[in-house]
């Protein structure tokens, strides 16, 4: 038996990798953990949170102009965007703090540089050789930018639009996905001028198209402004000032210029190709169910394998490999049912499928649906409606699809998640008792079927 210096070297301290290699550490093996940059990750160092956060400050926003029609008189209303970015980065600054105490509680070595893998059991770090009989990949995506004319130097990433030093007075946002949606809510909410820029006819291509079409009207609503079927076909600086060309001959002049088409694997100076790890199109780790690569010392998690790239996914996963490999209970992360939500504003939120996939599946299926305006907006004065839609197995009368539109809707579908499951049919969704009032109960009230 080769003796080496640790059972399990993790390369990536974000959330995946520090929860398998903490569980790990817990069941007694001897365990590192590599990381280039701060701890936490995407998700809490320029993502999840950090967006959350900046979110929840903008929605103040909408909370201040919906409160005159209670009664409240709010004059002089101004927003610090210097002070929100500085509570942010406290807020971060203190969550990284807890994921270093995590690892040195489990007894898990931090070994702060960037680390190569050179061998099926080598990885190389800061110039030191260390081995491990098993090695796991969990350095996550990077925000990817499209090879448009002016765009590499011009346009920043989500990851910069974190940390802007002033709120720009007029930003265009490239995608229509979900970092170009919550970053749309955050920008227009806090006053810039805000322009999405995007290539099909409503954003979130794979979303319902119900939700699609509803969410497009409130974001107009909201004072974003769309741009479909539309893409950028040059950037250029002109003094302090963008130039973004479009390919319907238009030009729009904007201070920020923000690329939200998508992230990548970040595999690109790993070694990877060196030592055999078969990797796929656009550079993500291809692994078995159990998150083993092709070389068989080797295992990736998290969004670098590109399956489903949602930060409690790869939590899952690493949790997964760590009871597999070292709790003595060999099991494997479901990717059935995970509900996600889009914290644009408002918010958007969903499990299952929709209805054009079960069409598409051949899957006959009754549509319940409802829309209506939240009893908040009755008088607050704002138009804006909820959406909600139930998606239902007609043989079996399963729910397999739940969307919604609407506030709050993120904190909803959690329950719904459990629920469908457990395999609960819309009878069992018909004999639970609504909470009243709430926009929730609406979803155990939806009775007639769409015709
Ligand atoms: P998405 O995949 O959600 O969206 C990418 C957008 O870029 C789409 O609108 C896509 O258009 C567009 N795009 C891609 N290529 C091109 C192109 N060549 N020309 C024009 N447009 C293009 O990616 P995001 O960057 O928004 O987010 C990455 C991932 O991170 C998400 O998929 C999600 O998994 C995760 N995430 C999750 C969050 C959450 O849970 N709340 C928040 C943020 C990110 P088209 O649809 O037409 O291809």
């Amino acid at each position: 038996m080769a003796t080496h210096d640790y059972d399990l070297i993790v390369i990536g301290a974000g959330s995946g990798g520090v929860r398998a290699s903490r569980i790990s550490a817990s069941f007694g093996a001897k365990v590192a953990i590599v990381e280039k940059d701060r701890l936490g990750g995407t998700c809490v160092i320029r993502g999840c949170v950090p967006k959350k956060l900046l979110v929840y400050g903008a929605s103040f926003a909408h909370e201040a102009v919906d409160a005159e029609g209670f009664g409240w008189q709010i004059e002089g209303l101004m927003h610090n965007w210097g002070a929100l970015i500085s509570a942010k980065d406290a807020e971060i600054s203190r969550l990284e703090g807890i994921y270093r105490k995590l690892l040195e509680n489990a007894g898990v070595d931090l070994i702060e540089g960037k680390g190569i893998i050179i061998g099926p059991n080598e990885v190389l770090v800061n110039g030191k050789t260390l081995t491990a009989e098993r090695i796991l990949i969990a350095v996550g995506g990077v925000p990817s930018i499209l090879n448009t004319k002016g765009m590499a130097e011009n346009a920043i990433t989500s990851n910069e639009a974190l940390d802007l030093k002033e709120l720009p007075e007029k930003i265009i946002i490239q995608g229509g996905g979900y970092i170009a949606l919550e970053f749309a809510g955050i920008f227009a909410s806090l006053g810039s001028d805000t322009h999405l820029i995007f290539r099909s006819e409503f954003p979130l291509r794979g979303f319902d198209d119900d939700v699609r079409a509803h969410i497009a009207n409130c974001l107009t609503d909201r004072g974003v402004k769309l741009h479909p079927n539309t893409s950028i076909t040059k950037v250029e600086k002109n003094s302090d000032k963008l130039s973004v060309s479009l390919d319907n001959n238009e030009m729009i002049d904007a201070n920020q210029l923000l690329a939200a088409t998508g992230r990548q694997p970040n595999t690109a100076s790993l070694g990877l190709d060196k030592i055999g790890v078969k990797m796929g199109d656009v550079g993500q780790i291809l692994v078995s169910e159990n998150g083993q690569t092709s070389v068989p010392s080797i295992f990736a998690i998290g969004d670098v394998t590109d399956r489903v790239t949602l930060t409690p996914v790869a939590i899952g996963e690493g949790h997964a490999f760590a009871d597999t490999f070292y709790g003595n209970n060999q099991r494997i992360m479901s990717h059935e049912l995970i509900a996600s939500a889009v914290f644009s504003q408002p918010p958007i939120a969903c499990v299952g499928i929709t209805e054009k996939q079960a069409i598409d599946r051949n899957i006959s299926v009754l549509i319940f649906e409802s829309k209506f305006k939240a009893m908040k907006n009755t008088i607050s004065g704002r138009a804006e409606q909820s959406y909600m839609k139930l998606v239902v197995e007609h043989e079996t009368d399963k729910v397999i699809g739940a969307h919604m539109v609407g506030p709050d809707c993120a904190e909803i579908m959690q329950g719904i998640a459990i629920a469908m499951k457990m395999g609960a049919t819309k009878s069992d969704f018909d004999a639970t008792v609504g909470i009243h009032p709430t926009a929730a109960e609406e979803f155990v009230t939806m009775r007639t079927p769409r015709v």
